[in-house]
């Protein structure tokens, strides 16, 4: 019987039930996706010229590979959580499953419920949904996978990072940390593909690990602005509206493409998650979290992006660092 219920099949939950595992602990991950390996697992491989990028894709698919080889971990997916109850010396919890609902009784919980991404449709300026050739990155990341002739020999993209991010009246008024590195490498991921390509990149802010990643996209105009709005002139060409970081002028370029690379949110279920499992939520209404993932709850750990924005490498450490901490407790009540 499993000790520890693992909520989240993503890359934080997999390598909480691998890592627990290697403690002689079994778990069961509860995923609510017909498949593993969470948003990771939907990323292209970043390498350029046969050099890792250390973009973390791959992790996703070797994860999900290594949990159903092992016999420790079991995955339900399509499965939700219900219901929760406490008992003397554990917690009681039910699924509900395709088959019917299930009830664990285990001795810990670790939360690793993932993360979404900013809708958007709430900046119907930018036309998306509605005009040809506005996308979002991961859009692009399949179209670059499925079919990269789409975007034609030598496409004009325009990237938009720090869409939707700090934005207080949108609800988002923190910086989502990670796009700034994403995006010089789907930068490069495009160029590689179609060598033909021109590539602008228009930011808000920066990080500063950012400027490691400067020199890989030379080979783009970066801008300092964030577009007002994006037109459709004439049949498919896109012109993205903006003030010229310089003169503060309203400024006009065209593109074939403009990739919007919106904030990293908490997941739409991630508040009555919380609220049934009785978690706190903080800034931006991620789970709040302390050392090693502590919650305000005894026996319920959290790991991954549910508890912030993070890269799929941070996720990692962030669910191996969870389950050696539920390890080492569930060592010490025996
Ligand atoms: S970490 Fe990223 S760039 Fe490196 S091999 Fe894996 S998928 Fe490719
Ligand atoms: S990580 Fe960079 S691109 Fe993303 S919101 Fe923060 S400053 Fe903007």
């Amino acid at each position: 019987m499993p000790e520890v219920l693992i909520i989240g099949g993503g890359v934080a939950g997999l390598e909480a039930a691998l890592t627990l595992a290697e403690h002689e602990i079994e778990s069961v991950i509860i995923e609510k996706e017909l498949r593993l390996g969470g948003k990771a697992s939907l990323y292209n491989c970043k390498a350029v010229d046969g050099v890792c990028q250390a973009c973390g894709a791959c992790l996703a698919g070797q994860r999900v590979r290594a949990v159903e080889e092992q016999e420790l971990v079991k995955a339900l997916v399509a499965a939700r959580v219900a219901g929760m109850r406490n008992l003397q010396d554990g917690l009681e919890v039910d699924v509900e499953t395709p088959n019917g609902r299930l009830t664990f009784q285990v001795r810990g919980i670790i939360v690793a419920a993932g993360i979404d991404t900013f809708s958007p449709a709430l900046r119907a300026e930018f036309g998306y949904s509605h005009l040809p050739g506005v996308v979002t990155a991961l859009e692009i990341e399949g179209i670059i996978r499925e079919s990269p002739e789409i975007l034609g020999e030598s496409p004009r993209l325009a990237f938009i990072q720090c869409f939707g991010s700090r934005e207080v009246g949108a609800g988002v008024p923190y910086c989502s940390r990670v796009c700034c590195l994403y995006v010089p490498k789907l930068a490069g991921l495009v160029k590689g593909e179609l060598p033909g390509s021109r590539v602008d990149i228009y930011f808000m802010d920066r990080q500063r690990y950012e400027a490691l990643y400067r020199p890989k996209t030379s080979f783009c105009t970066h801008i300092r602005a964030m577009p007002s709005k994006v037109h459709l002139m004439g049949s498919k060409e896109l012109e993205v509206i903006y003030d010229d970081p310089e003169t503060r002028k309203p400024t006009a370029r065209r593109y074939d493409w403009v990739v919007l690379c919106p904030a990293l949110v908490p997941g739409k279920d991630l508040p009555s998650l919380a609220s049934l499992l009785e978690l706190g939520t903080g800034r931006g209404g991620f789970l709040q979290v302390g050392a090693g993932g502590t919650t305000n709850r005894d026996r319920v750990l959290a790991a991954g992006a549910c508890t912030g924005p993070m890269s799929i490498i941070e996720s990692i450490a962030s669910g191996r660092a969870a389950a050696g901490k539920m390890a080492s407790e569930l060592r010490r009540q025996r």
